[in-house]
């Protein structure tokens, strides 16, 4: 008899990171896979289904604009509740740290259905920081009976929390794989990154800056030092920054009122996976609040600036691949002046290196889950 698996998401960073666990579950005789999106972020996650050729079973569309946390969470309860009851799925995978993944959790709790979580393990031991990621990803802990810790380090938060060892896996990041899988598509088919082509062009003999900020604890002063600092950086005619600038209001407004248009700045739409991971081989530098691009920039090699206080994935600092430098204008500047101008800071940060995963992550996450139904 096979047994049913439901993977649960509604995020960019979600379905990049589930699209190799889905196809790995697919691939695992006796599992049947099903695939529920809640859509808490409709352009960006439509995006990554295209690349990776998903089609959710079930789509709960239910991205409001301006929609407030608590609506969300509790839209996301009754409906992955309702999802669950029709489906009656044997295990629930969620990933990471959001509100879907939070939601999903508790609904299957509620149901008595098992619950993965895939990314177990992060944190950064302040629970405002990310925020409300941090307590997301706390709650999903005690609820799961399979703790999928992309690292060592991963793994030993959890036992620190009393989770069960003998339910923790250590597995790698889930973004490897993706990263690898798509890496080696584009090399089969370039034309499907092909479309930053001009971009290198017009910033050839320029170095670029490769920029991401989306973070809700950055929203406000946070923000306009982040883009007051951009503008310095793009002063300096050496460099170009390449900023794909994630569709959150309190982004485009701030970088709209304080960055404005600029020769040196390539403000454009949020990419595609493929044409992302161009963007991240034509940079010098990355200067990014986000999670997942702090783990595939050390894969590539590009020394990467971190702009937030704590992070919960501190093997990128470890292994000297990534810094935290927080959000002050100064600060940000003096840190991408120093890679541009002292190659020997560069090239000790400048080292590919992969403390994340080797690409194999989905294969052992699948390999656990039909292990533990005996399929
Ligand atoms: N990403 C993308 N296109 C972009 C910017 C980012 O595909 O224009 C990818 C990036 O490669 C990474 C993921 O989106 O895998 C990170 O998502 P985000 O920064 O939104 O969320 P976080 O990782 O901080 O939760």
């Amino acid at each position: 008899m096979s047994r049913t698996v439901l993977v649960v998401f509604g995020t960019r960073p979600e379905a990049i990171k589930l699209f190799p666990v889905v196809q790995a579950l697919g691939q695992t005789p006796g599992l049947k896979v099903r695939t529920c999106v809640t859509a808490q972020h409709r352009g960006l996650l439509d995006q990554v289904l295209e690349i990776a050729g998903l089609s959710p079973d079930v789509d709960l569309d239910l991205m409001e604009p301006g929609q407030t946390l608590d609506r969300l969470t509790a839209r996301l309860l009754t409906g992955l509740g309702e999802v669950m009851d029709a489906e009656r799925p044997d295990m629930v995978v969620v990933q990471g740290d959001t509100a879907t993944a939070m939601a999903g959790a508790l609904a299957a709790y509620y149901r008595r259905v098992p619950v993965a979580h895939v990314e177990a393990g992060l944190r950064s031991g302040d629970i405002y920081q990310p925020w409300p990621e941090e307590v997301n990803r706390r709650i999903v802990a005690p609820i799961a009976a399979l703790h999928f810790a992309p690292t060592d380090t991963a793994a030993e938060a959890l036992r620190r929390e009393n989770i069960a060892a003998d339910t923790i896996h250590v597995t790698g990041n889930t973004v490897i794989d993706a990263l690898l899988a798509t890496r080696a598509r584009i090399a089969q088919e370039p034309a499907l990154a092909a479309g930053l082509d001009d971009l290198a062009d017009r910033f050839a003999g320029k170095r670029v800056v490769l920029v991401t900020t989306h973070r809700r604890e950055n929203f406000g002063g946070g923000m306009e030092a982040i883009a007051r600092a951009i503008g310095r950086i793009a002063d300096r005619g050496d460099t170009a920054v390449l900023f794909p600038m994630h569709p959150n209001p309190n982004v485009v407004s701030a970088m709209d009122r304080v960055l404005g248009e600029r020769d040196n700045v390539a403000r454009i739409a949020p990419l595609d996976y493929p044409h992302f991971i161009r963007a991240l081989e034509l940079a010098h530098v990355v200067l990014t609040d986000s999670g997942g691009v702090q783990e595939e920039a050390p894969a590539l090699g590009k020394p990467v600036l971190v702009m937030r206080e704590t992070t919960e994935r501190p093997e990128g600092v470890v292994a000297g691949t990534a810094r935290l430098i927080g959000t002050d204008e100064d600060r940000i500047v003096s840190e991408i002046f120093t890679l541009l101008v002292d190659s020997q800071a560069y090239s000790a940060m400048a080292r590919a290196h992969n403390p994340f995963g080797d690409g194999h992550a989905s294969a052992r996450i699948a390999r656990v889950i039909a292990d533990g139904f005996g399929v």
